[in-house]
């Protein structure tokens, strides 16, 4: 059988999703390699609509399909009842339908196994579990350690994903654990060192010069001061956006960020025109210059 794989073209996409990392509390904290990505794009505030548990499954599956909750049908963190079938992950459809070669590592069961009703990330070209040893900060950080490691790995072989996802959750796990004090705050500038790490592989890269990468980093929701999450406060329901790549120039997007918009932006990164029968509720991030459309017969 030969390879029937889509030429890879220039164009890649890497998404960093940490779980449930406060925007408030970013300012205080040495985040370099987030602030690489922000001033060369944006950094954005994301509010958890309404209808969406500010919850870790159903937020990251509105991130990765680019649908609303009304049509994946994650409502918790048990995934089960959904219609990911349906309305499936960036990584999954790319793979499936557009024969790109996508990539997801990370080690929170649903997301990446068939368990709770999961996996998300239901057929990506490459998937990677690695799952902590047992449910503690100190277990998730080895995790996300190996996940950046095999990341790293990934990104920088033969395999070449033009989509990638990569899941860091020690930052949530902590803050369920030991509430968002200095620990959490550690935890996250270890997170930020795993994103440095993952930009100097793309642009380790021998093809780099050649290349035009879209990053996107993510979070899902945020966490109460003495940790934990799933109601409709302030703190609970804002997450938060950056990207840089290739259309956006540095600046607050001209339109509100959704978590609808990040596979959308996916799409359009790696040119690729949605079908309207995907039925797609996000759009691609408007770039900070873009022309502000004059109303009808102005
Ligand atoms: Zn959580």
């Amino acid at each position: 059988m030969s390879s029937s794989l889509w030429p890879a073209g220039p164009r890649r996409v890497l998404v960093v999703g940490i779980d449930g990392v406060r925007l408030d509390l970013l300012g205080q904290l040495a985040t370099p390699a987030l602030d690489q990505v922000a001033a060369a794009g944006f950094l954005a505030p994301v509010e958890v609509d309404e209808a969406t548990p500010t919850m870790s499954g159903p937020c990251w599956a509105t991130i990765v399909t680019g649908v609303t909750v009304a049509k994946h049908g994650v409502f918790g963190n048990h995934l089960g009842g959904n219609r990911l079938d349906v309305f499936p992950d960036f990584t999954t459809r790319l793979a499936r339908t557009h024969r790109r070669r996508t990539f997801a590592v990370g080690g929170w069961d649903p997301l990446f196994l068939a368990r709770e009703g999961g996996p998300l990330f239901a057929a990506p070209g490459r998937l990677a579990y690695i799952g902590p040893l047992e449910d503690t900060p100190e277990a998730w950080e080895v995790c996300d350690e190996r996940a950046t490691a095999e990341a790293v790995t990934v990104l920088t072989g033969d395999d070449d994903p033009q989509a990638s996802f990569v899941y860091l959750g020690a930052v949530d796990e902590t803050a369920h654990f030991l509430g968002c004090g200095e620990e959490y705050r550690r935890s996250i500038e270890t997170a930020d060192a795993r994103l440095g790490r993952l930009l100097a592989a793309v642009r380790s890269r021998p093809g780099y010069a050649e290349e035009e990468w879209t990053v996107i980093v993510v979070t899902d929701h945020g966490h109460l001061d003495q940790g934990g999450h799933g109601g409709r406060s302030t703190l609970e329901r804002t997450a938060w956006v950056a990207a840089c790549g290739p259309g956006l120039v540095p600046g607050a997007p001209v339109q509100p960020v959704r978590h609808v918009d990040v596979a959308a932006h996916v799409y359009q990164a790696l040119e690729i025109v949605p079908d309207p029968h995907w039925t797609l509720d996000g759009r691609p991030f408007t770039p900070a210059t873009a022309p502000v459309p004059h109303p009808a017969g102005a």
